[in-house]
């Protein structure tokens, strides 16, 4: 297989119920969903309808009944394979940007000048060549997201699963980031799940909108975006970007958003 044949997530009639005895409930209920190869999907919905508990599902943090499968592979834990980026920071404080960075590779035993040396490369990807040596507390919010997303691509995953991770920025900076993500992307091919309650931020991102239903989430929509690629902030304000923004924004509204 081809490393852009990689990659594909297969989601069949997953239920997820969260609480228990009395306070038990329906988080997520009978989703149903193929993602392709190198596909770049959004998951958009209202607050609290179940996105991130959908993600984490993903991750292998949380039991799920229903099929879930990367690969054809079952999903039963957490795996580097599948790569996860937060909202809140989750570097090392006490260690290095580099160090960060090469982690997973010192994990699966690589020595450290040739973990280090690909560190580097991937730091400069992400434009923060001439950082190694800092630390985390040193490095402004979306350099730090820059570190995780570097961090996250030294284990060649499959797919990278991200939760708003770009939610506690800046408006100016969310928007070098979605740019920077998106190149990345589109050199590395990785699957990408990407949670966000912004509709922009959706519309900018994806191939394909699964938008859900307030809680018990559901999909209740499948977008395909076909917004020439690369994308650029131009976007934003074209004809066709405001008419499915309206149409994301009624079908939110619905939902009670
Ligand atoms: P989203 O990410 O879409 O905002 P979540 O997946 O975090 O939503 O949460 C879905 C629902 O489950 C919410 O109503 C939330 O309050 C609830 N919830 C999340 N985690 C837990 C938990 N560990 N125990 C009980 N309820 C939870
Ligand atoms: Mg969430």
């Amino acid at each position: 297989m081809s490393h852009t044949e990689l990659g594909r997530v297969d989601i069949e009639n997953l239920s997820i119920s969260l609480g228990s005895g009395k306070q038990a409930f329906e988080a997520v209920q009978d989703v149903s969903v193929s993602i392709a190869p190198g596909e770049f999907i959004c998951l958009l919905g209202p607050s609290g309808c179940g996105k991130s508990t959908l993600l984490g599902a993903l991750a292998g943090h949380l039991p799920a009944s229903g099929g879930l499968r990367v690969d054809a592979r079952p999903i039963n834990g957490p795996d580097a394979e599948r790569g996860i980026v937060f909202q809140q920071h989750t570097l090392f404080p006490w260690k290095s940007v580099i160090d960060n960075v090469a982690f997973g590779l010192k994990m699966q035993g690589i020595r450290r000048d040739t973990r280090r040396e690909q560190a580097r490369e991937l730091l400069k990807l992400v434009g923060l060549g001439g950082f190694e040596e800092h630390y985390p507390a040193q490095l402004s919010g979306g350099m730090q997201q820059r570190v995780e997303i570097a961090r996250v691509l030294i284990n060649s995953p499959k797919v990278i699963l991200m939760d708003e991770p770009f939610g506690a920025l800046d408006a100016q900076t969310r928007i070098m980031m979605q740019q920077l993500l998106l190149r990345v992307w589109e050199r590395f091919n990785t699957t990408i799940v990407f949670v966000t309650h912004d509709i922009d931020e959706a519309l900018f991102l994806a191939d394909r909108i699964l938008v859900m239903s307030a809680r018990p989430g559901r999909i209740i929509e499948d977008l395909a975006l076909d917004f020439q690629r690369p994308r650029d902030a131009e976007l934003l304000t074209s004809q066709a970007f405001m008419h499915l923004k309206r149409h994301c924004l009624q079908l939110l509204h619905l939902q009670g958003a």
